[in-house]
């Protein structure tokens, strides 16, 4: 589509950078978080860029009825939720790319972000590439990706109707996913590594009573076989060591999330679990580039706070473009090549 600033030579000082060449604003990542500073963002007439990556939407789009987004009494399905988000954002003006950012460089200014085959510059921007969902990287895991071992419930569940399906992990995701799967399973094992989950109380509860479903505690998932699809899991009792086979007709792994931060390594300081740094939940270490969500959000993960953050995120960014523009007003701007 396009492009790069318009770079003009300014003698000694290097390039200068006509900033109506530029995007004001980009933001990576179209979860609760990206969406929210679009919104912002557009209100303030920053018309930002937002990479929403070929899977727009973020986590939600994986998730069924969400109960907990306040201003939705009776719940509202993920997808639908986002659709909304979206809309809302393109009202006011940002413009959604459904392309993935492939590389940056933070370490230039203008900033600069490739996305599908193009190359943009941007004055600040905004990251809320949130999180992806774990495997266990056990044997036999990713021969059967697909077939049978999943991470998305919402996505994979129809195709096991009647069948007896295994969910890992002991938090909200297990559990949503585990009664998700009621619909379709003829039961529905919940292996946990401990005794106890570590779901909300009333996710807990429900699956705890449901009829369908059943718990083995204490027990590690260390293997998955089948020859076409999966058939059947190895499984390691952790008080005893003891290792048994389990039939089942599929796996579905909820054990947590890794962040998104592939592409920011080297650009952007991030913490030895990959999440990226900031002391305040918006701040990166690279004035003028900012953070919400999952993407640095090691305690809460919800739509709620990231879509807060990203609210946060967008008023810094405004902030920060106000205080360029000032600087430029003044007769500073000299960019492209180093800082
Ligand atoms: P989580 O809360 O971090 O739970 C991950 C679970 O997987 C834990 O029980 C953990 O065991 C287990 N686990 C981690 N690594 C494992 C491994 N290698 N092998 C076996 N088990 C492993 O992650 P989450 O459930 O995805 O939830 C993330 C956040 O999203 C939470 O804040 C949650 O409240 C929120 N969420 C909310 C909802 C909702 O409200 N409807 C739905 C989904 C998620 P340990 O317990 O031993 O650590």
């Amino acid at each position: 589509m396009r492009r790069g600033g318009a770079f003009a030579a300014t003698g000694e000082g290097g390039f200068a950078v006509e900033p109506s060449d530029m995007e004001r604003l980009i933001i990576i990542g179209s979860g609760p978080a990206g969406l929210t500073a679009a919104i912002y963002a557009a209100r303030a007439n920053l018309a930002p860029v937002v990479f929403a990556g070929y899977q727009y939407g973020g986590q939600l789009m994986l998730t069924t009825e969400v109960e907990n987004f306040p201003g939705f009494p009776n719940g509202i399905l993920g997808p639908e939720l986002m659709e909304s988000f979206r809309t809302q954002a393109e009202r006011f003006g940002s413009k959604i790319e459904n392309v993935d950012v492939t590389k940056v460089d933070f370490s230039v200014r203008p900033f600069v972000v490739w996305a599908g085959d193009e190359r943009y510059e941007a004055d600040s921007v905004i990251v809320a590439t949130g999180a992806s969902a774990r495997w266990l990287g056990i044997p036999g895991e990713e021969g059967l990706r697909g077939r049978g071992v999943s991470t998305c419930a919402t996505c994979d569940g129809a195709f096991f109707k009647e069948r007896h399906i295994v969910v890992v992990g002991g938090g909200d995701s297990a559990m949503e996913e585990a009664l998700f799967l009621t619909r379709f399973a003829s039961k529905v094992t919940v292996i946990h590594r401990r005794a106890s989950l570590r779901a909300s109380k009333i996710m807990a509860d429900r699956a705890l009573a449901h009829p369908k479903i059943d718990f083995i505690w204490n027990t590690a998932v260390v293997g998955a076989s089948g020859e076409f699809h999966l058939e059947s899991l190895t499984l390691e009792n952790l008080l005893t060591g003891a290792v048994s086979t389990f039939a089942a007709d599929a796996l579905f792994i909820a054990i947590g999330h890794d962040p998104n931060t592939k592409i920011f390594a080297g650009q952007l300081e991030l913490d030895p679990s990959r999440y990226i740094v900031s002391p305040d939940g918006v701040h990166t270490n690279v004035p003028g580039v900012f953070v919400a969500g999952d993407v640095q959000d090691i305690r809460y993960k919800q739509a709620i706070t990231a879509a807060g953050m990203g609210c946060k995120a967008s008023l810094e960014a405004e902030k920060y473009l106000e205080e360029l523009d000032a600087e430029r007003a003044a007769g500073g701007l000299v960019s492209s090549g180093a800082l």
